[in-house]
């Protein structure tokens, strides 16, 4: 076994463990391989399932790899933050965009989906680290813009994203995730037209025990598969880098 379906391996171990503990069904946990940075021949060692779950965060690299991997079983996720002049190429690769995180944004997407006569999954992306680096509707908000999303037919919310705080005491982290649950159980309770609550993703290669035990449905792991990465996270999260 090579050294990455070996830390796959692992991985789905973090994942058991964890389950097994709270007593879930390691099921209800989708492992989304979070591959910025990672070469298309590199990510092809990690496709050891029967369905393969990718999360990238540019579109550059979305184009770029998509078609290297097409022949793959893979279902590509945009876990990015989305410019809407890139949105054209998003509807093309991706069958689920986790980072929705502005009206503008819905809209535009709409608008795409409805000229293409298509529709497509999105989670709300929250930021319930209240951090300004970090992407996300506050949580003060995601209510109201839940209710504005559901006028747009052609998207079809199946939960909510978040990335919790890092480098901290692993109870801060768990708030932003007990936050994110709350919230998921809000938006439920309102039973919105075209929404379908049950995707909770947050956890990272550091924090998916926490996730898991306060109800992830996905976490997305990059570092603990495929090493660390040579570029800062800045520069896939920082709005100025992102404007350069
Ligand atoms: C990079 C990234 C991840 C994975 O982070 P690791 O710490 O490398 O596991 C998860 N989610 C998003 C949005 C990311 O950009």
């Amino acid at each position: 076994m090579n050294s990455i379906a070996k830390n796959i391996e692992v991985t789905k171990k973090r994942i058991d463990n964890v389950c097994l503990k709270v007593g879930r069904s390691s099921d209800e946990v989708k492992l989304l391989l979070a591959t910025k940075t990672v070469p298309a021949e590199i990510i092809k060692q990690a496709l050891i399932f029967e369905k393969n779950l990718i999360g990238e965060n540019k579109i550059q690299e979305l184009c770029q790899k998509h078609p290297l991997l097409k022949n793959e079983s893979v279902e590509f996720h945009f876990i990015g933050h989305l410019q809407t002049n890139k949105i054209k190429e998003v509807v093309k690769y991706a069958s689920c965009i986790q980072s929705l995180d502005r009206i503008e944004l819905a809209e535009k997407l709409d608008q795409r989906l409805q000229f293409e006569g298509k529709s497509m999954d999105v989670l709300i992306q929250v930021n319930t680290s209240y951090e300004e680096s970090k992407f996300g509707v506050s949580p003060e908000k995601a209510l109201s813009f839940a209710k504005e999303v559901s006028q747009y037919d052609t998207l079809k919310v199946k939960g909510l994203m978040t990335i919790g705080l890092f480098n901290s005491e692993k109870e801060k982290t768990r708030k932003c995730f007990k936050l994110l649950s709350n919230i998921r159980n809000e938006i439920a309770e309102l039973a919105l037209r075209n929404f379908d609550m049950m995707e909770l993703s947050m956890g990272m290669s550091n924090d998916l025990e926490i996730a898991i035990e306060e109800g992830a449905t996905i976490v997305r792991v990059g570092t603990a598969i495929f090493g660390s990465r040579i570029y800062p996270d800045s520069d896939y999260w920082d709005e100025q880098k992102d404007i350069k």
